[in-house]
C-alpha cells in the first residue's frame, strides 16, 4: 500500500486550496467580450503569486469545445455572449497537483445542463470511499446526468493523480463502465471530472493544438540542436513531463523557432500533443472537477474546496 506522508498531504492540501481561491471567485471576472488571454494571465498569475506553479496551462473551453484550449499567444478570441465557458485549473506545488473546473454560463439557457453536473459531482464525491469502485462513481455521474435529459461525456474521464503526473493511470468513468474494475485505495489522490452534454456524449480531436508535454528520454536529448536542448532541459527541470504552453515561452523566443523546436522534439519522439477536443455534435458542454485525497488512514479531503 502508498502511504503519504505529512509534508505530501500539507502539500496537496495547500495546492488545493489556491485551485479553490481561484476558481470561487472566477464567476465574477468572467465577462462577454474579455480576452480568453487576459483571462489565462490573470488565473495563472494569480496561480503563482498565491504560492503554486501552473499544473498545466488553464484550459479555457466554450460551448462545444470540451477540453484543452488554451489561449496561443497572440490569441484574440474572446468571450461570446451567452457563452458557457469551462476553466480548468491545474495547480502544482513541487509536483503536488491540485486538479479543479467549474462552468460558467452567461446564460441562463444552459442552467439545467449546468446543474446536471455539478450534481452529478456532488454525488459522487458522497460516494467515494476506500474499496468502492470507480465504476459505481461513473454510475452515478450517468444517472444524474440523464435525469436532466443529458449525456454525460463516455470518452472523457476522472484520472488517478502522482506527484508530477496528471494521469497517473487509472481513469474514473463517466458512466457505468463495466470494464472498468479500478477501486479506491488509502493514500491516493484522484480527479473526478464529470462532463455533460445536450449533444451525442463523445468527443473527437480537432487539427488545433495549444497544449504539449514532454516525454521523458534521456537518450534522445542528446541528439537535439542547441536550441531545442535548452528548452526541453528548462521545461524538463521546472516542471519534468507536466504540460505547458507556447505562450510561457514566446518572451524569449521567436513564434518561427518555438515552432521549428516543437517540431524538432515531435520528430524525435519527445512531445506529446494534446488537441483541442470538441463534442462531436457540437453539443454544449459543461464540466465541474475536484480532487480528492484518501489519507493514509481512510479518510476522504477533497482538496479543491475552501
Ligand atoms: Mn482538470
Ligand atoms: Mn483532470
Amino acid at each position: 500500500m502508498t502511504l503519504l506522508t505529512e509534508e505530501d498531504l500539507e502539500k496537496y492540501i495547500d495546492a488545493g486550496r489556491i485551485a479553490c481561491l481561484i476558481a470561487k471567485d472566477l464567476e465574477h471576472y468572467v465577462k462577454p467580450n474579455l480576452k480568453i488571454l487576459e483571462l489565462a494571465h490573470y488565473i495563472e498569475n494569480r496561480i503563482r503569486e498565491l504560492g503554486g506553479e501552473p499544473a498545466f496551462p488553464v484550459n479555457i473551453s466554450i460551448n462545444n469545445i470540451a477540453a484543452h484550449y488554451t489561449p496561443l499567444p497572440d490569441d484574440t478570441t474572446i468571450i461570446p455572449s451567452e457563452a458557457v465557458v469551462k476553466i480548468d485549473i491545474g495547480v502544482h506545488i513541487e509536483g503536488y497537483i491540485a486538479d479543479t473546473a467549474v462552468t460558467i454560463s452567461l446564460s441562463d439557457k444552459f442552467t439545467p445542463l449546468i446543474e446536471s453536473v455539478k450534481q452529478a459531482l456532488e454525488k459522487a464525491l458522497l460516494y467515494i470511499a476506500p474499496g468502492k469502485r470507480f465504476n459505481e462513481v461513473g454510475a452515478i455521474i450517468e444517472k444524474t446526468v440523464k435525469d436532466y435529459g443529458y449525456r454525460p461525456i463516455y470518452n472523457l474521464s476522472g484520472h488517478s493523480i502522482d506527484r508530477y503526473v496528471i494521469h497517473a493511470g487509472e481513469t474514473i468513468p463517466n458512466f457505468n463502465d463495466r470494464l472498468n474494475f479500478g477501486k479506491f485505495q488509502k493514500g491516493k489522490v484522484y480527479a473526478v471530472e464529470p462532463f455533460a452534454t445536450n449533444g451525442v456524449g463523445f468527443v473527437i480531436e480537432t487539427s488545433t493544438t495549444t497544449i504539449y508535454a514532454l516525454k521523458f528520454n534521456p537518450k534522445k536529448i542528446r541528439a537535439l540542436s542547441k536550441d531545442t536542448y535548452t528548452l526541453y532541459i528548462e521545461i524538463y527541470n521546472t516542471r519534468r513531463t507536466l504540460p505547458f504552453a507556447i505562450r510561457w515561452y514566446i518572451d524569449r523566443i521567436s513564434k518561427t523557432r518555438i515552432n521549428s523546436i516543437l517540431y524538432e522534439l515531435r520528430n524525435n519522439n519527445l512531445l506529446i500533443p494534446y488537441p483541442v477536443l470538441i463534442e462531436k455534435s457540437n453539443g454544449v458542454v459543461t464540466q465541474f472537477e475536484h480532487t480528492v485525497l484518501i489519507d493514509n488512514k481512510g479518510n476522504v479531503i477533497i482538496t479543491t474546496e475552501c
